[in-house]
């Protein structure tokens, strides 16, 4: 790799020459810049190279930096990848175009609610706890169909499914497993694959990456 090239090329590069071990087109790989503590003033260098699709963690942490950017830049897609709590709802339908962290009934219900109230549908993910750990946001497998059933009668625009799997494992069974999860479910969206592991998720199907340090550093 040519030293000169920039991070964000770095990575479009290595996700390109993934799909396409897979036989995948590149295109169908969206790669979010995860920015959760980063300031404007770092986001900035990708957004003047073009960069639209931007991932944060927290309801108020991307309200305090997120309008003003949105306002300046047309086209920027907020992804929100952290847990999100029912009573910050709202504030996430405003402000985000994706919600990836979809996990239990009362958020669904909270979010059906607060799509209405706005008029606003943010395309929605089902966050599933892959690795079944006691202390992991996600539904658990076996409430997946369950759930489903719920988001959908709410009328929330659910396109896929996302997953952490556990820290320090080899990724890649689990990211099988969210695969075959989705195709039972007829889900064509699997937001799966950080920064250590994004070529792998790839090459099984992610059809989005969420990489924050191995594009700004380490945190
Ligand atoms: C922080 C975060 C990421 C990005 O992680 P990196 O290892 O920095 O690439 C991806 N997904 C979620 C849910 C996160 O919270």
């Amino acid at each position: 790799m040519p030293a000169d090239e920039t991070p964000l090329e770095q990575i479009t590069t290595r996700i390109a020459a993934a799909a396409a071990l897979a036989r995948r087109e590149a295109e169908e790989v969206e790669l979010i810049a995860v920015s959760k503590t980063r300031t404007p003033e770092e986001i900035a260098p990708l957004i003047a190279a073009g960069h639209r699709s931007f991932g944060e963690n927290r309801v108020q942490e991307a309200e305090g930096k997120w309008p003003a950017l949105i306002a300046a830049t047309p086209g920027i897609r907020l992804h929100l990848v952290g847990q999100l709590q029912s009573n910050k709802a709202a504030e996430a339908v405003g402000l985000f175009d994706v919600i990836h962290s979809v996990d239990r009934p009362s958020l669904v219900a909270a979010l059906g609610r607060a799509m209405d109230a706005a008029g606003k549908r943010p395309d929605c993910y089902i966050q599933v706890n892959i690795g079944e750990e006691a202390q992991k946001g996600g539904c658990a497998i076996g409430d997946l169909p369950a759930l489903l059933g719920e988001a959908r009668a709410a009328d929330l625009p659910v396109i896929g499914l996302m997953c952490v799997p556990p820290a320090g494992t080899e990724a890649a069974p689990y990211f099988a497993l969210l695969a075959e999860l989705a195709k039972r479910n007829g889900l064509a969206g699997l937001s799966m694959g950080m920064s250590e592991d994004f070529e792998t998720a790839v090459m099984l199907g992610a059809t989005c990456v969420r990489v924050g340090t191995a594009l700004f550093g380490a945190r």
